[in-house]
């Protein structure tokens, strides 16, 4: 009962009640808060404004067939920077994520930062592979396929090359394991060999950590 109304009181406005400080290391309920933010594109763009993360609001794309948006943000500042639109709970994902799960694991793992992700994209107008009907979440710019990294000292490491290889692998591994506290959906190429060569991160609906 208490938690109830604690939890009403909380969604009707989350950034009021419980702020999300993206500063902050990601804990227990920290994928179930960027939810919250989904539906709450002010409160969204407050939390990353407050975290010093740099968002400027994309052009709308009309929901048309399954596709578009109204409430995606393009990132930048450091290896933010030439990230895709996306909506914005997800960016916020993607941020913490670059903060708090992929610089770290850089540094201790590879001995250098991240300066730039390389990426397949966020927004596309598609259903899911193999899956003829149902649109991808790609398709309201509520993910994103990221590729690889490629770090301060000029080094690269690459899903395609990678994955199975010594502590880049373990580096890639661990970000993938990582990123499941924080999106719903993470594909990764222990999936399939439709995700061989990419990350795929989602704030959909459905819980997948592979
Ligand atoms: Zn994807």
């Amino acid at each position: 009962m208490v938690l109830g109304v604690f939890a009403a009181i909380v969604w009707s406005d989350p950034d009021a009640y419980w702020p999300l400080d993206l500063d902050q290391p990601p804990g227990l309920f920290t994928q179930w808060r960027i939810r919250l933010l989904a539906d709450e594109p002010l409160a969204c763009q407050r939390t990353l404004a407050r975290a010093d993360i740099a968002a400027s609001l994309a052009p709308e794309r009309p929901q048309r067939n399954g596709c578009g948006y109204d409430d995606a943000v393009v990132l930048s500042g450091g290896a933010l920077a030439e990230t895709p639109a996306m909506r914005c709970a997800t960016a916020a994902a993607y941020a913490l994520w670059l903060r708090h799960v992929v610089q770290p694991a850089a540094e201790r793992r590879l001995g250098a930062r991240v300066a730039r992700v390389r990426t397949f994209g966020a927004f596309s107008c598609r259903d899911i592979a193999g899956r003829p009907g149902r649109r991808s979440q790609h398709a309201t710019a509520n993910a994103i396929d990221v590729s690889g990294f490629e770090l301060a000292d000029g080094r690269t490491v690459t899903l395609s090359r990678d994955w199975n290889k010594g502590e880049p692998g373990r580096f890639l591994r661990e970000v993938r394991d990582g990123a499941c506290g924080l999106f719903a959906g993470v594909l990764s190429p222990d999936w399939n060999a439709a995700h061989a060569d990419h990350f795929h991160l989602d704030l959909g609906r459905a819980q997948i950590c592979r």
